[in-house]
């Protein structure tokens, strides 16, 4: 439920509600957008006070659309939130703006000469950030977990030297603040989309979160699990579409892309496609790409390696630097049809 606030409210009156909401066991949240000043009231249990709420003098609107992703909901910010990623020294990269961002990268890093081979032929190609894995979760423990730290050091130091910001994923809430020592922005991944303790680490950095839909995750689990990272206090989610299960044999996933436009009307917050998930399959990973950014996407996430053959992880669905590049090259007129850059 959101009570939007009249306006030259006083900072006494404002004070006074705070302390009335909380009474009730209730959280507040103070934001402000679209120049209304706003109080996001959450709980399991809003609607019992909403009269009383509605009627208080420092109260002009209440609005309580039968959501339970308060924070996250298009209903209580109207206008899309625009999630920026690096800076500070770095290129900054801006996610629901005009700009289509590509990040792509490898599905794991493997060496330093990997990684830079990487870094440099992706940005040639004009992606904006690097992606690679660093900690791995992998369906069988006998599968290649990723180098840990020094797979973090060599992402970032790759992708810095490209003027590229790094997205790498982190799998346990005790690795967060390694991960953001490295990390530009911190990836959550399918199979911790619902690890709560998790979302909420990372909800107490101050670095910016993609949030990988979870295999057979409803929008609206996904939904809320972005409201564990924004009600942890941390506003910059960027939601991630990559396939969910299905009965589909010929593609590793659904690439499910009703979802893109869904979350778009659902949620303020910025939505990227992973089409190489999405598909498991690299002959599938252009079109899938241009369907994506046609229904909605604010950008990709794109699995490329130097040589996909004989990749540790994810080779099948990986593209190569030349199809990286040709794929990026059919991309600029899609994006200007769409009235984006690229
Ligand atoms: C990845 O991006 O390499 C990855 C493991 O993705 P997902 O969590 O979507 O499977
Ligand atoms: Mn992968």
């Amino acid at each position: 439920m959101i009570a939007v606030l009249k306006p030259a409210v006083s900072l006494r009156a404002k004070a006074e509600l705070v302390a009335w909401i909380e009474a009730r066991g209730l959280r507040v949240h103070l934001d402000r957008s679209g120049g209304e000043e706003w109080i996001g009231v959450l709980g399991e249990d809003t609607r019992a006070c909403a009269a009383e709420l509605a009627a208080h003098p420092a109260v002009a609107e209440l609005r309580s659309e039968a959501v339970p992703y308060a924070l996250a909901s298009r209903a209580y910010r109207r206008e899309s939130s625009v999630v920026v990623v690096g800076g500070a020294g770095l290129s900054a990269v801006a996610f629901g703006g005009p700009e289509l961002v590509v990040m792509a990268g490898p599905c794991a890093v493997e060496s330093e000469e990997q990684v830079f081979a990487t870094a440099r032929a992706v940005a040639a190609a004009g992606a904006r950030m690097l992606r690679g894995g660093a900690f791995k979760p992998r369906t069988s423990p006998y599968s290649f977990q990723g180098l840990g730290e020094e797979g973090l050091e060599l992402l970032a130091a790759a992708g810095h030297a490209h003027g590229l910001p790094v997205v790498t994923e982190v799998v346990a809430p005790e690795d967060v603040a390694l991960v953001a020592r490295h990390a530009d922005l911190l990836q959550i991944g399918a199979r911790n989309m619902q690890n709560f303790r998790l979302l909420e680490a990372v909800g107490a950095t101050e670095k910016p979160v993609l949030l990988k839909r979870g295999l057979v995750a409803t929008l609206e689990e996904l939904l809320l699990a972005a409201e564990y990272v924004l009600a942890a206090g941390n506003p910059d989610v960027i939601l991630c579409e990559r396939g969910i299960r299905t009965f589909v044999r010929e593609t590793r996933n659904t690439l499910d892309l009703a979802a893109i436009p869904l979350l778009k009307e659902r949620s303020h917050l910025p939505v990227v496609a992973d089409p190489s998930h999405g598909t498991g399959v690299r002959a599938l990973v252009p079109p899938l790409a241009k369907a994506a950014l046609a229904a909605g996407a604010d950008g990709l996430l794109i699995e490329v390696h130097p040589s996909p053959a004989t990749a540790l992880s994810d080779g099948p669905q990986s593209l190569d630097f030349s199809g990286f590049a040709a794929l990026m090259r059919e991309l600029g007129p899609l994006a200007s049809a769409l009235g984006r850059t690229l």
